[in-house]
């Protein structure tokens, strides 16, 4: 009996000497595809880009509590001695800050003002305290590190927040409905380094009209553990998914994608489908279940399509969710959100729901794979991705389809597009209004396309789209390297006169 015990002791004295000495002098700890174990020694690499591992707590009702996890890796040629975060949630701390006009108020408060905010309690930078504070009327997150992070240096960050989620129809927001149900959204939630290109941080603030986010390539893992009775739809693969104590864990995880957002309730039920290997699943109320079921066609007829237009879409799944959002549909990288009156239309075929299904779906490449600077150069992506959603109509139905896209969303803005005094490439702050945006941002980009598609072909226009997703994918585009791409094709079609009617305003 003494021998087994000294046994069992010997073998855990060398267990605790390996683990000690491991986290002495290996400090790299998070996993990548390069860890691979060979034989008999192990290789600890770096990971390529920024790593968010967060957990979270939710309660059911509106609140949060989270525990952030971020292994920054420094891809620049720079030393960075400080860092900057957004902290959207901030936009929801006063009713005069909220991201939408006087107008839409009460479509966004139905039953109020709802204050909501992210606080920051803890910041650590390799497990050691480190100074923090908030600038830009709360809503960025700065950072003065404790040692600078050279290029090519990794640092562990560790921040623990709680959220307070507004009672509002957006991005982030919940809404109460019949016996005890509740539907969350989780979209700009979470502390997000801001990009910093060209040596120059973007740390802009929200605007009334128009998404605010601005980001780089990274991988997540997000686990959330919530009341037992409630599901999460999010980002990425779901790999896990359990009940424990009363509580059910939903572990989502996906790497290369540029933010994650999710929606939680208490009153989802789920169909799936798959195209082109691709696994598409629909959130829905049960109430609502025709509407769930037609999200689900929308998204397959789109992803097929913009499969075989664009390039194919890299990651094995996608998820659109019933949600409460009065714009209509919202784009996050490989999760969509969508407002539940689209879901309760009366003629539910080629409606809104379509058009904005087919819209948020191909964001899927125009946001999520090719990324831009949301706020001063918002047609970038937008304006691609309206032309990707009438090619869907257009693809999808025939000329029929075409013609009714273009009779319900665009031949009545031409006139407005070319004779506004606001121009496409206008940043989100110059536009007053919904009705100014639309046309000038979105139809513009339909209207753009078209013209190329025009001049140079359709086969010309094809490979230009698919070679413009492989130079620019999982990296930010600006205009003036979109414009420098496009001269690049040399496509003899295109003489000055082009430039000068779309992109020299
Ligand atoms: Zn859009």
């Amino acid at each position: 009996m003494k021998k087994v015990v000294t046994l069992v002791a010997a073998v855990l004295l060398i267990f605790l000497m390996f683990f000690i000495l491991k986290t002495v002098f290996l400090h790299p700890i998070v996993k990548t595809e390069a860890q691979q174990p060979e034989e008999n020694h192990i290789v600890y690499l770096p990971p390529e880009r920024n790593v968010y591992d967060i957990k979270v707590e939710y309660d059911g009702i509106n609140k949060i509590k989270a525990v952030m996890n971020l292994t920054y890796v420094n891809n620049t040629e720079d030393i960075f001695k400080e860092l900057y975060f957004h902290l959207y949630p901030n936009m929801f701390s006063s009713s005069a800050s909220v991201p939408f006009f006087k107008e839409d108020f009460y479509r966004a408060f139905p039953k109020g003002f709802s204050p909501g905010g992210i606080n920051i309690q803890q910041v650590e930078q390799d497990g050691k305290d480190v100074a923090w504070s908030l600038i830009e009327d709360g809503e960025i997150l700065k950072l003065i590190l404790n040692h600078p992070v050279e290029p090519g240096n990794v640092s562990i960050l560790n921040i623990q927040f709680e959220l307070t989620i507004p009672q509002a129809k957006f991005r982030l927001g919940y809404q109460t409905f019949g016996d005890g149900k509740i539907t969350l959204s989780l979209g700009n939630w979470y502390p997000i380094l801001a990009v910093c290109k060209d040596d120059k941080w973007s740390i802009d603030k929200h605007y009334a009209i128009g998404d605010c986010t601005y980001s780089d390539i990274s991988d997540y893992t997000v686990s959330f553990t919530v009341p037992e009775d409630f599901t999460v739809a999010a980002s990425g693969i779901l790999e896990e998914g359990y009940t424990k104590d009363n509580k059910a864990i939903f572990i989502y995880s996906i790497d290369s994608i540029r933010e994650f957002a999710a929606a939680i309730s208490n009153n989802y039920q789920t169909s799936t489908d798959i195209v082109d290997g691709i696994k598409i699943v629909s959130y829905f109320h049960p109430e609502d279940k025709r509407g769930g079921f037609m999200a689900l066609n929308i998204a397959k007829y789109a992803l097929g399509i913009f499969n075989d237009a664009f390039g194919k879409y890299p990651y094995p799944e996608l998820r659109i969710a019933e949600a409460n959002y009065y714009p209509g549909g919202m784009e996050f990288p490989t999760f969509i959100m969508m407002d539940t009156t689209k879901y309760t239309e009366p003629h539910i075929s080629s409606t809104s729901l379509e058009r904005s299904t087919a819209h948020e779906v191909a964001h899927q490449w125009w946001y999520g794979l090719v990324g831009s600077d949301q706020i001063n150069e918002p047609w970038l992506d937008e304006g691609i991705t309206e032309f990707s959603t009438a090619y869907y109509f257009e693809k999808r139905y025939g000329q029929p389809g075409r013609d009714s896209y273009f009779e319900r969303y665009v031949n009545t803005c031409v006139d407005f597009v070319m004779k506004n005094h606001i121009h496409m490439l206008d940043p989100l702050p110059l536009f007053k209004n919904q009705q100014e945006y639309f046309p000038t941002v979105y139809t513009s980009g339909v209207l753009f396309y078209e013209d190329l598609r025009n001049q140079i072909g359709e086969e010309n226009l094809l490979d230009f789209l698919r070679s413009y997703l492989e130079t620019f994918k999982y990296k930010n585009v600006s205009l003036k390297e979109f414009e420098e791409f496009l001269r690049g094709k040399k496509y003899e079609a295109l003489d000055e006169s082009f430039y000068d009617k779309w992109l020299n305003p």
